[in-house]
């Protein structure tokens, strides 16, 4: 069961131009992570972090472009359109997906809390690769 007064809820969101729609099962309110890692920073990006199926693309898979450094494990999507990262598939969790709270509707946000993730040393942060969802 959800917790009182932080129930899920859906929550939809996507790009700039629209065509990028998806919606994510998540809290009323959010907790979100900010990333001082070298991408992450220069995008201003809030991390929601979801499990796969929490997660729809309800349009925009044919806009969609791949973006790949380094590792090569995250897959950062963003609209060839408009250029916004609206979601992608990251490094700490790549069977799931990872959105960008700043692109959801605003509607069905109650509330975000926003922590700090190192990710410039981000093998200390995850020593086995990956992390747990939370
Ligand atoms: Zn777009």
């Amino acid at each position: 069961m959800a917790q009182q007064n932080n129930d899920m809820v859906m929550h939809r969101g996507g790009c700039h131009c629209g065509r990028v729609r998806f919606e994510v099962l998540a809290p009323a309110k959010l907790q979100l992570s900010e990333c001082n890692c070298s991408i992450c920073s220069k995008a201003g990006y809030w991390h929601l972090i979801v499990p796969a199926d929490r997660f729809k693309l309800l349009s925009g898979s044919d806009v969609l472009t791949t973006y790949t450094f380094n590792t090569h494990t995250a897959k950062h999507l963003f609209c060839s359109i408009c250029g916004v990262k609206s979601f992608y598939v990251p490094r700490s969790h790549p069977g799931g997906f990872s959105v960008n709270a700043r692109c959801l509707d605003p509607a069905t946000v109650a509330e975000v809390s926003i922590r700090q993730f190192d990710g410039q040393h981000w093998e200390q942060q995850y020593p086995k690769g990956q992390a747990q969802y939370t």
